[in-house]
């Protein structure tokens, strides 16, 4: 982590929020974005993932309000506003899923699954977001916001929640109150991830390893392509690829796709299903391979697993799209030892693996390539593995 930039941005978001509250906050706490190494959409299939958390995070400060005051909840965030930030409020008889709207919906999520819980009762509070992970990249910019959400609140209200535990509510305010339908790789990457660390997380059981990243020892970096193609998993393709996951566990009488080990199992499914399928099965074992390549420290290994996991999610999985296509292809042909898509899908970010050296000619490859296709510019740069979120 750059503690000082950090610091920094702690500095000018405690001001912030005495002009926007009138009061100190009581806290900062600080929840990192991720990419995902590999694994992708194994999360919901109860598989394995290989994310890991990014040195680009939100920093979230809290006030807790009086417990004789009306109970409501205030949100309110740094992104693109001039000199006032706006304030959400919301009563509490009034945090109802679904009603409300815009970004404020990912933080009251998280006051709403808490507040269902027997033990708690959640006052008031005040909280004002400040994130530099990029929206809409697949980044994951939203867990950011309700992981930090989840760890202030579990601090201030001293709900004594552990990693697993708020993985899991986060999950389900976003399932039952914001109204995607996503898995639980993206909270538990910025809750569990460690500092040069990649997170292995079995998602049936959230148990995990942090697995060395050895970068620094091959002179290697995870460069990170956006391509500006804004992605969202509210939209219809997440849901179905879901839905064809769910029909094929189904089918063969299993309670997940992570029960299954062989593709030869997949053959009498319907043919869209059983691509759809296939990547799942594969895509468990190259996690399982890449934990074993990162252990070995074969980073050649490494980055072919990334070139099948895109070859996989681009034509059995179908969710890539022209913009990362041509990202990972350009990437690959300038000397990357892997690339591949990252997050959902259907937009968002590429990852390549890629020599330090080669930064400045593998962006410039891209850019041009995105220039000629007249795609809107990428926006390219690199990540480093960040531990997972606490408090400042
Ligand atoms: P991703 O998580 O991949 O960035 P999502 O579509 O899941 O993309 O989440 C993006 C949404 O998260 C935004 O539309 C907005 O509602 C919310 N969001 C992200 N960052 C911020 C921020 N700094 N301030 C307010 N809302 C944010
Ligand atoms: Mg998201």
């Amino acid at each position: 982590m750059n503690t000082a930039f950090t610091a920094q941005r702690a500095q000018v978001l405690q001001q912030k929020f005495m002009d926007t509250f009138g009061q100190a906050p009581d806290g900062i706490w600080r929840a990192p974005g991720r990419v995902n190494l590999i694994g992708e959409h194994t999360d919901y299939n109860l598989g394995f993932v290989l994310p890991f958390a990014i040195d680009k995070n939100a920093l979230v400060a809290v006030r807790r309000k009086a417990a004789n005051k009306t109970q409501s909840y205030q949100f309110a965030s740094t992104y693109g506003a001039q000199d006032t930030v706006e304030i959400t409020e919301i009563l509490h008889e009034n945090l109802v899923p679904g009603t409300v709207p815009g970004w404020a919906a990912y933080p009251a999520a998280v006051a709403y699954v808490l507040d269902q819980l027997p033990q708690v009762q959640l006052d008031g509070f005040e909280l004002l977001v400040d994130s530099n992970v990029p929206v809409g990249s697949g980044l994951s910019s939203s867990h950011a916001i309700e992981v930090g959400t989840i760890v202030a609140l579990n601090d201030l209200f001293e709900l004594g929640l552990n990693k697993k535990e708020m993985a899991r509510l986060t999950q389900r305010a976003e399932n039952e109150f914001v109204g995607a339908p996503t898995g639980i790789m993206d909270q538990s990457a910025s809750l569990m991830s460690g500092a040069e660390h990649a997170l292995f997380l079995d998602c049936r059981t959230l148990d995990s390893q942090l697995v060395p990243l050895p970068l620094d020892e091959h002179q290697l970096v995870v460069l990170v392509i956006d391509t500006r193609v804004e992605h969202s998993n509210s939209d219809g393709g997440y849901g179905a690829r879901r839905a064809s996951c769910e029909q094929a566990a189904s089918e063969l009488g299993v309670e997940s796709l992570r029960d299954i080990q062989d593709v030869g199992q997949l053959e009498n499914l319907d043919p869209l299903v059983r691509r759809r399928a296939t990547h799942i099965v594969t895509e468990n074992q190259r996690v399982l391979h890449t934990v074993k390549a990162l252990r070995a420290s074969d980073m050649n290994a490494v980055g072919q697993l990334l070139n099948a996991s895109h070859v996989s999610m681009r034509d059995d999985y179908e969710i890539s799209c022209p913009e990362l296509d041509l990202a990972v292809s350009i990437a690959q042909g300038a000397g990357a030892l892997g690339a591949r898509m990252t997050g959902g899908g259907f937009g968002g970010s590429a990852i390549a693996l890629i020599s330090e050296d080669k930064i400045n000619l593998v962006s410039e490859a891209i850019t041009d390539a995105f220039a000629r296709a007249g795609y809107r510019s990428p926006s390219i740069f690199t990540v480093i593995a960040d531990e997972g979120a606490g408090s400042l």
